[in-house]
């Protein structure tokens, strides 16, 4: 990215020779992202984010197919990027119906029936609060048959395990650079040749149409790179995860036996750990975590020193009182086993802490 700054600065839409060398910044980066979900470049269109992607792709399609209906259906446990998109089309009058999820986290694909008119589902890749993977392919093999088009949010999944646009069988794919190690401010939308789709932002034509706006050289770049970075060693790098995660597991169970794993019976990320010590309260393990120079977020909001339960372990039918304990743990590419079992020694000493403040 640094050179991007620098001597790489020219606006990627200029005909003059520092514009082409920037132009083809942007298109290497067009090609790793590509690459990382196995899409055609030509696919692949620069965002802002996840945010701006998810509503590009719910937006975008849903005004597209209007003359179809005015109706969408979104797994509950959505990312707010999602349900925001949604609350847009509420305000418009449309519909939008949520599909349940069991106590696994996830949504069932034999009860995924839509209703009438519906013109998009939305399914994520993985729960970005649990790590809980959707059985995306076969929701989407169902909406296909339907005639429904299929958006995935996999912000959370690229570059932790492996997506394949294709065999996914989905119309619109997300993802975001800061989850793979990139910028913040950076990501894209997959969009599959031929899927309708209205843009956002009009403008003179940048991404094919689809978004208009100066491109984002620096970030583009990175989100280039991570992807890139994402998709190396990535079989081995997810069994070297999986096997921490287990690692902490073990500690966290070792604590306390009532502790409370979310979404454990369903196949997950393998960098997260989503974890309930009933008496602990989130906001307060968080700080005494912190204290101990460990940081970790909390699976409950505070508003106010309310703490409420986080809407997507609702949706799993977690009890408030157990939800308001909730703490969400993860890994990455450079976590090893000792920072794992520091992060144990720390648990067992905050989960302490934190219920003696109860
Ligand atoms: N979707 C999911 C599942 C996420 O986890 C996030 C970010 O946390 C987003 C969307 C939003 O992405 P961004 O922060 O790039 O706007």
């Amino acid at each position: 990215m640094q050179p991007c700054l620098a001597d790489l600065y020219a606006n990627p839409s200029s005909v003059h020779r520092e514009g082409q060398r920037a132009r083809a910044a942007v298109e290497r980066a067009r090609e790793q992202v590509a690459a990382l979900v196995h899409a055609h470049p030509n696919e692949v269109v620069f965002t802002s984010g996840g945010t701006e992607g998810d509503h590009l792709a719910i937006l975008g399609a849903a005004w597209a197919r209007r003359a179809d209906g005015t109706r969408i259906a979104i797994s509950a446990v959505e990312h707010h990027a999602v349900h925001g998109a949604g609350e847009v089309l509420t305000d418009q009058g449309w519909a939008v119906d949520h599909l349940p999820v069991g106590p696994d986290g996830r949504v069932e694909p034999d009860a995924f029936a839509p209703a009438a008119g519906t013109v998009l589902v939305s399914m994520m890749l993985a729960n970005n609060e649990t790590g809980v993977l959707q059985p995306v392919e076969q929701i989407a093999r169902r909406a296909r048959e339907a005639g429904i088009l299929v958006h995935c949010d996999a912000v959370q999944g690229a570059g932790k395990v492996a997506v394949d646009f294709r065999s996914l069988g989905v119309d619109y794919l997300v993802v975001s650079a800061h989850k793979m190690g990139g910028p913040k401010g950076a990501g894209a939308l997959i969009v599959r040749r031929g899927a309708p789709l209205s843009p956002l932002f009009r403008g003179s034509g940048h991404e094919r149409g689809l978004r208009g706006g100066t491109e984002n050289l620096p970030g583009i770049v990175g989100l280039g790179a991570a992807a890139e970075w994402g998709a190396r060693d990535l079989a081995t790098e997810a069994e070297r995860l999986a096997a921490l995660r287990q690692r902490l597991e073990a500690g966290i169970r070792a604590i306390a036996a009532d502790a409370v794993i979310h979404g454990d019976r369903a196949p997950r990320l393998p960098n997260t750990v989503n974890v309930s010590f009933p008496g602990a309260r989130s906001d307060h393990l968080l700080m005494a975590l912190d204290a101990r120079g460990i940081a970790v977020s909390a699976g409950a909001a505070c508003a106010s020193g309310a703490v409420e339960p986080s809407p997507v372990l609702s949706a799993m039918g977690v009890p408030r009182e157990v939800a308001v304990c909730a703490v969400r743990l993860s890994m990455g590419r450079t976590t090893t086993a000792a920072e794992v079992d520091a992060v144990i020694g720390a648990l067992r000493e905050s989960v302490a802490a934190a219920g003696a403040l109860a």
